[in-house]
Parts: structure tokens; C-alpha cells; sequence
């Protein structure tokens, strides 16, 4: 059983389902990918459609500038084709029985299964900030690899977390070399230093919303005698965090509850196994599809196991 329906859960799905595996996927939200989706279909008030990046990922070789909408529903409508039954349900409980099955709650259903594999992605915790839920994954980035070749060169502000500010900064600073920091921190001398040899520009003061003009980000707003510094993309350094319990209840998990796994994506509970961002912050669309690849003979592999042992038992009864 799947729990997760985003590129790692469906590329698993996909494998067990061409192993002849019975396979149900629980899904029961959207995958991260929509983020950049969502603002698309409901631009903020005043926003321009045209104005607004268009909503295809980026970043993923084979599919650049495929809508994600549409790669989506081709990866569902794949892993249906090889049997997978995908349920629009949460899971909310998974408790390990004494004959090695699980148990597991979804909102609609109740289900035994012989393997999990959880694949419940991250969540990115937002400040909560004027505009910022509108300007979500577009006018507020969250990572160059993904967007920052479509800002090249344009002014940046970076502002969020300040254990991660000094990172962040030098990170996109090779995206543009016109870059500012908005924060009330204090940079250690290793940080600053970074910093200064970057030509990373710091001022110390608070973000309080985005500015727009003609649907257009021109600039941020501050809490300084309302204050605005002028640019033309902002990249947060937000918190992310495992977007489901499901592993922190069931195996061993980091500080930011995502599964420790070993090399081939089992967890520290035989049976258990984790892929994409559900066992790796940093896994783009890529490294997910090929996690849920990778973990698929490894699963199949375990139920051949199981079988071995229960035929070895009924032989020798
Ligand atoms: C703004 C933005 C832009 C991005 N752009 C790119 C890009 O251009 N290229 C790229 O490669 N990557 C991009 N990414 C990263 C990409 O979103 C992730 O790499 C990818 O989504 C990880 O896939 P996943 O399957 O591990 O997790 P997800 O896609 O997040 O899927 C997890 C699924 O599990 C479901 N789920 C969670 N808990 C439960 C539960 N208890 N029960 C049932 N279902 C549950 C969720 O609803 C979700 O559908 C971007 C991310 C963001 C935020």
C-alpha cells in the first residue's frame, strides 16, 4: 500500500502494479508541485492572468514547460493502466499487527496491508505574512534550482529564516548578483564574511507584505516608517517540515519527522518503506520519480520473502 499520490507514490505505485502487486494508493491532498498550479488558477485580486509565470514545472528533464496539471494526470492515469487503485482518502492511522500486516485507517476506508510505502511529501511552513499565501510559488520563490533560470539577472530580496538566510542568499546570488537581505538577524563572522565577499547586500528590517503594480511584484513593504525596497523576485528561506505523522508513529524520523531510511528507502520497521520528499527535504520531481522506482523491486523483493517463509511453513506442517 502507497500512501501519497505525488511522482515518488505514483512511480512506486507504477512499478508494484507492473510486478503484478495489488496496489492501493491513498491520496488525500495535492502534491507540492501545485503549489505554483493554485496561484495560477486563482490569481490575487488585481493581478493580471497574463502577467502571472506560467503554471508548468520546471527542472525535470523530458517534461520542461509540461503543464503540472497534466503531468499529473498522466502519471495517475499510468499507474491506473497497470492496476493501481487510487483513493482520494487521508491516512490517519497505521498500526502494525502481530502477524506483520498493518492496519490502516483512511477516511473512508479500513484496509490491511502487507508493506507501506509512505511517500507523503513536506510541507513549507509560511510566515504569516500580508499576500504571501497569493504570491506563493511565484512572486515568493522557495528554491533557484527550480524557478531562478525564468530571474536571472533581476533584483532579489531574501528574507525568512535566519538560520538559513546566509545560505539562501549566497545560494541565489549565483542566479542574479543583485541581491538583498531583509532581516533583523545577526549574521555570525563566518556568515558575514560569506556575505560581504558576495557583495550581499543586509538590511535590517522586517518584511510586512509584497508590493504590486499593474499586477506586477515591484517591491516589498516594511515595518521602518513603512518603508519599500524595490525588486523583482523574493526567495524565502522557509520552514519544511514532514507533512504527515504516519512515519514518526511508525519508524525512525529526523528532527523534521521525515523517515530515516537506508540507501534503498526501508525504514527502521520491517515492512515500512519511505521515498521522496516523505525521506529527503531536497528530492526535486526527479529524484522522487526515481526513488519510487528504486524502492519497487525492493518491495517486491520483501513480499518473495514473505512468501518463501510462509511456504516454508506449510511444508512443514
Ligand atoms: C513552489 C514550488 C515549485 C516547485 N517546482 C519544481 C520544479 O520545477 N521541478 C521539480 O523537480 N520540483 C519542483 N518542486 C518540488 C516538487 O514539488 C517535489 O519535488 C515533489 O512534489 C516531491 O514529490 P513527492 O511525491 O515526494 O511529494 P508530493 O508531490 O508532495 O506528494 C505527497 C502526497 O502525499 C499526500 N499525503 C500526505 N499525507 C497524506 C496522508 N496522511 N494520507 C494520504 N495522503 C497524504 C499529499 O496530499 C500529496 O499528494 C517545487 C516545489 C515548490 C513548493
Amino acid at each position: 500500500m502507497v500512501v501519497g499520490g505525488g511522482a515518488a507514490g505514483l512511480s512506486a505505485a507504477l512499478f508494484l502494479g507492473r510486478a503484478g502487486r495489488s496496489t492501493l494508493v491513498f491520496d488525500g491532498g495535492k502534491s507540492r508541485i501545485f503549489s505554483v498550479e493554485e496561484v495560477w488558477r486563482a490569481p490575487p485580486s488585481g493581478h493580471a492572468r497574463a502577467a502571472l509565470c506560467d503554471p508548468a514545472h520546471r527542472e525535470h528533464l523530458g517534461f520542461d514547460g509540461m503543464p503540472t496539471a497534466a503531468f499529473m494526470a498522466q502519471a495517475r492515469a499510468e499507474a491506473v493502466r497497470y492496476g493501481a487503485d487510487i483513493r482520494s482518502e487521508h491516512v490517519y492511522s497505521i498500526v502494525p499487527r502481530k502477524d506483520g500486516l498493518f492496519w490502516v485507517e483512511a477516511t473512508g476506508s479500513r484496509v490491511a496491508a502487507r508493506t507501506i510505502v509512505l511517500a507523503t511529501g513536506v510541507i513549507d511552513d509560511l510566515p504569516p505574512l500580508s499576500g504571501l499565501p497569493e504570491a506563493w510559488g511565484r512572486d515568493v520563490r522557495v528554491c533557484p534550482c527550480f524557478d531562478g533560470y525564468e530571474v536571472r539577472g533581476k533584483r532579489f530580496v531574501v528574507f525568512g529564516l535566519p538560520e538559513r538566510l546566509a545560505h539562501m542568499a549566497s545560494w541565489v546570488w549565483m542566479w542574479s548578483r543583485d541581491v538583498t537581505i531583509v532581516s533583523r538577524h545577526s549574521f555570525n563572522e563566518a556568515d558575514a564574511e560569506r556575505l560581504r565577499l558576495l557583495d550581499i547586500n543586509i538590511i535590517s528590517d522586517e518584511i510586512t507584505g509584497l508590493v504590486h503594480r499593474d499586477g506586477k511584484l515591484v517591491g516589498v513593504s516594511t515595518a521602518s516608517g513603512g518603508g519599500e525596497i524595490a525588486c523583482d523576485a523574493t526567495w524565502i528561506a522557509a520552514e519544511i517540515r514532514a507533512a504527515s505523522g504516519l512515519a514518526a508513529s511508525l519508524c525512525e524520523v529526523d528532527e523534521i519527522g521525515l523517515a530515516r531510511t537506508d540507501k534503498d528507502g526501508r525504514t527502521s520497521r520491517s515492512g515500512v518503506f519511505a521515498v521522496g520528499n516523505a525521506d529527503n527535504a531536497v528530492a526535486h520531481l526527479a529524484h522522487a520519480s526515481a526513488a519510487g522506482t528504486a524502492v519497487g523491486p525492493v518491495v517486491t523483493m520483501y513480499l518473495l520473502e514473505q512468501i518463501l517463509a510462509e511456504r516454508r511453513n506449510t511444508k512443514a506442517a
